[in-house]
């Protein structure tokens, strides 16, 4: 069991920067509004999560460890209308596998809080002080798995692959604020938005003042169940920004083909020229017409009408290009 633990942590657990994606993830979908990452040594030494989400009451809590005891889904006709970021119920034990992690945890109402962690004897679980809230830990990734140990880079570039799964997760989540700190430092500290100047600072301090400077915002709906919010830049501007392309379905980070693609087709379509999108997008979607079991890693999605969606993009982008055409 153990060993199929760290088989499923290869799929899912490539650096500190998965953990910390699963981890921020678990507690965005225990409805956390405040989610503090604490690292050390760019997440090799040390990953903390604190979040203020709904936590686990004692008996639920050791069962997070075991491997797919996920609540997030009850049968299978759940896996068509996933709302939530996690399901799989494979991220922690994995981690667990690789790492010495430690959970503590307090449901909110319940009287105290409890800790467990992989002991001698199976998981020990004990009472502790916590308040409403989770705090998972995971400390020394990849202690027993040396081959992959050595795979790490520098902290400075572990680091910066956290830092680029927070701002992910920091810009698919605007109403949640997010703290994040390195070796006891603080690297930034984002509110919860609230109105669209909050949202643009955000996005200003994630993705540069550059890209908030030049961004064009749009709002597109399609009448019919299709919604497409954020902004784009242009491309005069985005030079020396090709990497800042992020896509959000139903608040998922992803990276996706047919997304990226009809983008690209709306800035060649209304500027003529080939140049690379910078642009934030959120999509939402019915969650049924959606599979994003596609990948463990849960960065691909597919779509029932993949035409449709590729359609609504291209024309909502084109008309937030074409309103600011130089
Ligand atoms: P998944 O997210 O796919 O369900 P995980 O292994 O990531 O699987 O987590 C297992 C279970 O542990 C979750 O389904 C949830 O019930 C519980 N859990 C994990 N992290 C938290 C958290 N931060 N707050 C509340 N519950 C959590
Ligand atoms: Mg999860």
């Amino acid at each position: 069991e153990h060993l199929a633990n760290q088989i499923a942590a290869g799929e899912v657990v490539e650096r500190p920067a998965s953990v910390v994606k699963e981890l921020v993830e678990n507690s965005l979908d225990a409805g956390a509004d405040r989610i503090a990452i604490e690292v050390e040594q760019g997440g090799g030494k040390l990953i903390r999560v604190r979040d203020n989400g709904q936590g686990m009451d004692p008996e639920e809590a050791p069962r997070a460890l075991a491997p797919h005891a996920t609540s997030k889904l009850r049968d299978v006709a759940d896996l068509s209308r996933i709302a939530t970021l996690g399901f799989r119920g494979e991220a922690l034990p994995s981690i667990a596998s690789v790492s010495r992690l430690t959970l503590t945890t307090r449901e909110a109402g319940g009287e105290e809080g409890v800790k467990v962690a992989p002991g001698a004897d199976g998981l020990e679980v004990v009472p502790s002080a916590h308040p409403p809230g989770t705090t998972v830990e995971v400390r020394d990734l990849f202690h027993n798995t040396p081959a992959r140990r050595k795979f790490l880079r520098t902290e400075k570039t572990e680091l910066s692959h956290v830092v680029e799964a927070v701002r992910r997760a920091a810009l698919g989540t605007m109403d949640t604020a997010f703290i994040l700190s390195h070796n006891g430092r603080s690297h930034f500290q984002l509110p919860a938005v609230e109105t669209w100047e909050d949202a643009e600072r955000r996005v200003g301090r994630l993705l540069g003042d550059q890209f908030a400077e030049n961004a064009v915002h749009l709002v597109q709906d399609s009448g019919d169940g299709l919604r497409l919010s954020g902004w784009v830049i242009l491309p005069t501007a985005a030079r020396g920004q090709r990497d800042q392309q992020y896509f959000f379905v139903n608040r998922r980070p992803v990276r996706d083909r047919l997304l990226g693609h009809a983008v690209a087709e709306a800035y060649r379509d209304v500027l003529y020229q080939d140049r690379h999108p910078a642009y934030a997008l959120f999509l939402e979607v019915d969650p049924a017409e959606v599979d994003v079991n596609v990948h463990p890693t849960k960065h691909e999605v597919r779509f029932s009408d993949g035409r449709r969606i590729h359609a609504f993009i291209r024309h909502a982008v084109e008309e937030a290009l074409g309103a600011v055409r130089p």
